[in-house]
């Protein structure tokens, strides 16, 4: 029997009720674990901070289930076994469960207890929504833990989609919250976009994909990927979102590639119930980050002014804010889990975004001037040697394959881009100069960028 999950709203507002089953492998001491993070947000969140108790039952019968740490619980037991809770539902974010009255959003990262070391088994899932209701979700039935909990679902009283094939996978935008988000702009963009990254990488991993967009009340600009879909949240309905929302949309995409299917050795598989320090999520953030944008030129979207405006934005990010970081890129990557995506101590790291999009901006650069190849043939090797092989890889795995395709050392560039704080302004102006691009401070305006490719 699989594992089955059934979960509804609750009477009481904003709660979750849920029943997990399962049937132990063996019988005797069966370990219960929640994640304690989420793929995407590289911190602990401890998720069980919202589940006030838990009972348990097999054969029938109430039987003793014992808390052992913050996320763990034990429990005897040699028959099928049944485990009630209600989980608090009320973080209004990509990341977090939702239940209000007209809309019910669930990360099951956040609720679905696992039986430790049984990640990989089959499960099912129910979700009970009011009459009349849609909803949305990419697990199908006979699917992994593994890949239910990369699936959020949302259900409401209305979900505005559109829907389309881009070589032979099908993709969809659903809107709940404002049909006014869902424009003939909009969806012509993220057609565009999705087709450049398609014949780009040659090979897309799945084949349905889901932009999943809530447009919530408040001021919010916020997305999480996934394997099949990404969440997006975005506030108020009365603002222009369509530049944030193609931005958001191109950088998540490149996702499915950069972190769902090439991913960092630490983090394959994900281990849910302890933290994963690695680092090398300037390789994650800061690639997804520069071509998310470089997609929108290259698709038509933006034309290059346009595209030029957004990169002197993300190097303005670095340059104006983390100049003077004290960590290097890496030891940023590290402390990911120590402070989170929120303030750090002045001074103290590297955005893995932004110098991470740096460092993807001097690569991409370098590789070009040297011979005419580009991050494309650095990336495309990752996805044959890493992702499709489902093997996880290393910084050193990283730097060989860009070695390999400059035809030459990159030791120098790597120390000092990323493994050292070293203040990179003059090496980046340098390569930059080299393909014809000035950038430099000008004290009346801050930091500037010339383009005499374009003149
Ligand atoms: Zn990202």
């Amino acid at each position: 029997m699989p594992n089955l999950y059934s979960l509804k709203p609750s009477a009481q507002p904003n709660y979750l009720d849920i029943i997990f089953q399962f049937s132990p492998r063996k019988p005797g001491k069966q370990v219960i674990q929640l994640p304690i993070w989420r793929p995407g947000r590289y911190q602990a969140q401890h998720f069980a901070k919202n589940i006030p108790v838990l009972s348990a039952f097999s054969a029938g019968q109430a039987i003793e289930i014992r808390k052992t740490a913050s996320s763990t619980w034990e429990l005897d037991a040699s028959e099928s076994v049944e485990i009630h809770y209600s989980y608090y539902a009320n973080q209004p974010d990509a990341g977090g469960s939702l239940v209000e009255e007209d809309l019910i959003y669930i990360n099951f990262i956040n609720c679905l207890l696992y039986v430790k070391g049984r990640e990989n088994e089959r499960c099912e899932i129910q979700v009970e929504k009011p009459a009349g209701w849609q909803s949305v979700c990419t697990f199908r039935k006979g699917g992994k833990y593994r890949e239910l909990v990369d699936s959020p679902y949302i259900a409401a009283p209305a979900i505005f989609q559109h829907k389309w094939k881009c070589n032979g996978v099908k993709f969809s935008i659903d809107v709940v919250g404002s049909r006014h988000a869902l424009t003939k702009n909009l969806i012509e963009s993220y057609e565009k976009f999705t087709q450049t990254q398609l014949d780009w990488m040659g090979h897309f991993p799945v084949k349905e994909y889901h932009y999943m967009l809530w447009v919530c009340p408040k001021p919010y600009y916020h997305g999480v990927e996934h394997t099949k879909s990404t969440m997006m949240v975005m506030g108020p309905p009365d603002r222009d979102a369509y530049e944030d929302l193609i931005g958001l949309g191109s950088h998540e995409l490149f996702h499915v590639w950069n972190i769902a299917t090439i991913r960092p050795r630490e983090l394959f598989p994900y281990s849910y119930d302890r933290e994963v320090p690695f680092s090398t999520g300037w390789i994650v953030e800061g690639i997804t980050t520069y071509l998310g944008d470089w997609f929108l030129y290259k698709s038509g979207v933006w034309t290059r002014p346009e595209y030029l405006a957004g990169l002197l934005g993300n190097l303005k990010l670095h340059f104006d804010r983390d100049a003077n970081a004290q960590q290097s890129l890496e030891e940023s990557s590290i402390d990911l889990w120590l402070d989170g995506y929120g303030a750090s101590l002045p001074n103290k790291r590297a955005s893995i975004y932004y110098k991470g999009a740096v460092v993807a901006l001097a690569l991409d650069l370098k590789l070009q001037a040297k011979n005419g190849k580009s991050l494309k043939e650095v990336m495309l090797a990752m996805n044959a040697e890493f992702g499709q092989l489902k093997k996880g890889y290393m910084k050193a795995d990283f730097i060989r394959i860009c070695e390999q395709v400059y035809g030459g050392s990159l030791q120098e560039f790597f120390q000092d881009f990323v493994e050292r704080p070293t203040d990179i302004t003059s090496h980046l102006q340098e390569i930059m100069a080299k393909s014809g691009m000035r950038f430099e401070h000008v004290s009346a305006k801050g930091w500037t960028l010339m383009d005499y490719n374009t003149l």
